[in-house]
């Protein structure tokens, strides 16, 4: 499990950027992204604990890697539509 940072993850979004991947929701915090280019798909997780952001993808990197970087985007916006609903 990989802890998201202000700079970590502002540099998977850059790479995210570059490489365009797709993303589909498998449900709330769990997404598969698949490079368009090589046809390579993977499953990003992630979790909060005591404030704090995890991530894990099951791609080989061992850092937060560009598919956190995509699949953050989608998050953010269904955590907030989950946020307004329960409000
Ligand atoms: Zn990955």
């Amino acid at each position: 499990m990989l802890e998201i940072t202000k700079e970590n993850i502002e540099k998977a979004i850059e790479k995210a950027r570059a490489t365009k991947p797709k993303v589909k929701v498998l449900e709330f915090r769990r997404y598969a992204v698949t490079n368009k280019t090589t046809g390579a798909n993977y499953e990003v997780t992630f979790t909060k604990i005591g404030g704090k952001k995890f991530a894990d993808c099951t791609c080989p990197a061992t850092k937060i890697c560009y598919h956190i970087g995509a699949s953050i985007g989608a998050h953010i916006v269904l955590a907030e539509q989950m946020h307004t609903a329960t409000a």
